[in-house]
């Protein structure tokens, strides 16, 4: 997907063209800078991973022109819900309470794979900013007036800045010697995608719902085009036995009863990590998304948090480029989003995600008991919610104010 601009030299060089490092190359391009985005994949990935955008999120898609699209193929989820198996809806959380704070008030479920096409749609616009796919970069070194990529092909980019945008295994970020400090969540989970309405089978579930439960604890998502149950696969279970037939007929039954056969369209299994690297910025290369820092999905803040990253950086390095600001800011943004990550982020949805793996009775039920209070409570369900939704987040580390740079082109 290589387009007209000369890539061999870029003010910006982006590795990974994935929601964080194409978000980053839309706001650059947008201040006009030029910026090339090396992906080693051939096709933009279509891995089911994140699927929920909060209101924050969609304040900045709405200052990069892609709110609407966005809201147009996702789907609104107003409510959550915390449920246990044997007592049904705990506590139930009506977003649309947030609607003094934010317009968006509610999550919006839409695939990750569906927002990096909004992106890749909406640069096409911009001449430049090129998007080559097929390039992976292997080795990069800096210099005091820029870095050289070098990619597995052979070839050797410069450009004066760089972002590393290229995920949890970021070869940039081993490159330039930095930890990855932090931990592996006991449990593994096992993600199935229903191709069924399962809101018929259970009909007072919503969009959102979390289940704690001493036996196994779950959460039921529902997204534009499907269902998707994640359950927690009990320490000692195998992959090949979490996967088999029968242990996905025994768990679905535990959920809807023995009665629904319920087309699973997909399955797979993953390990929730929460590390973050030791520093986000070495000189001229900063880390932004996952290459900076990973933490459990529950809450769905990681891609988020990577979002913000990018949409806070792209302001920052606009700054120095255009030399209204001195490189501090730029030391200022990398210590503001490890501080996010570790003090907000991971505290929030490693929080959520203890809470709901507690395998003690007497936990579990102050756990119940707690999030019933909390949303009897008009006024403690607002700071949930305010909190949930990450804009607690984003007020105590704010954002760049509204891009009034590209309200004003
Ligand atoms: C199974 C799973 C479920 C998840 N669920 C959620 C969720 O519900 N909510 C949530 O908020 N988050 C979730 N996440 C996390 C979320 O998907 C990530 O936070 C998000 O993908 C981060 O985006 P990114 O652009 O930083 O990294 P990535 O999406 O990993 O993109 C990195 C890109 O860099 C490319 N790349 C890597 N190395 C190189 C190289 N050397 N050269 C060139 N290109 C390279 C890769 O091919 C990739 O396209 C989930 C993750 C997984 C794995």
């Amino acid at each position: 997907m290589g387009r007209s601009m000369s890539a061999a030299e870029a003010t910006v060089a982006i590795v990974g063209a994935g929601p964080v490092g194409l978000t980053a190359a839309l706001c650059l391009a947008m201040d006009g800078i030029d910026v090339v985005v090396l992906e080693r994949l051939e096709e933009p990935s279509r891995d089911w991973r994140a699927s929920t955008f909060h209101a924050p999120t969609l304040e900045i898609g709405l200052q990069l022109g892609i709110a609407g699209e966005m809201l147009r193929r996702g789907l609104v989820a107003s409510r959550a819900q915390y449920r246990s198996r044997a007592d049904g809806v705990l506590a139930e959380f009506d977003f649309s309470a947030l609607s003094s704070e934010t317009p968006y008030p509610f999550r919006l479920q839409l695939e990750q794979y569906k927002y990096v096409e909004i992106l890749l749609e909406r640069l096409q616009a911009f001449p430049n900013v090129s998007v080559e796919h097929g390039i992976a970069v292997d080795r990069v070194e800096q210099g005091r007036h820029g870095v050289t990529i070098h990619t597995a092909g052979g070839e050797a980019r410069r450009a004066t800045w760089l972002i590393a945008a290229d995920g949890a295994r970021s070869q940039v970020r081993k490159d330039l010697g930095l930890g990855f400090d932090g931990s592996t969540f006991e449990h593994r989970y096992l993600v199935l995608s229903l191709d069924y309405p399962l809101d018929t089978v259970l009909p007072d579930i919503c969009e959102v719902n979390y289940i704690a439960d001493p036996h196994e604890h779950l959460m039921l998502l529902r997204i534009p085009d499907l269902w998707r149950v994640v359950l927690s696969i009990p320490p000692g279970v195998s992959d090949e036995s979490a996967t088999s037939e029968e242990f996905i007929r025994e768990r679905l039954a535990m959920i809807v009863g023995s009665d629904h056969d319920l087309p699973v369209s997909e399955v797979r299994i993953y390990a929730l990590h929460e590390r973050v690297a030791d520093s986000l910025r070495v000189d001229r290369i900063m880390l932004a998304g996952d290459a900076a820092h990973v933490n459990s999905p529950m809450g769905g803040m990681g891609l988020n948090s990577g979002i913000h990253d990018a949409y806070d950086l792209a302001a920052q390095l606009f700054g120095v480029i255009s030399g209204a600001e001195d490189e501090k800011c730029l030391e200022e943004w990398a210590q503001r989003r490890r501080t996010v990550a570790t003090d907000e982020i991971q505290r929030i949805s490693g929080q959520t995600t203890r809470d709901l793996a507690a395998e003690e009775e007497a936990r579990i039920s102050r756990f119940q008991e707690q999030m019933t209070a909390i949303a009897a409570d008009p006024e403690l369900a607002r700071q949930w919610m305010l909190d949930n939704s990450m804009i607690t987040n984003v007020r105590r580390y704010p954002l760049p104010s509204v891009a009034s740079r590209w309200a004003i082109r």
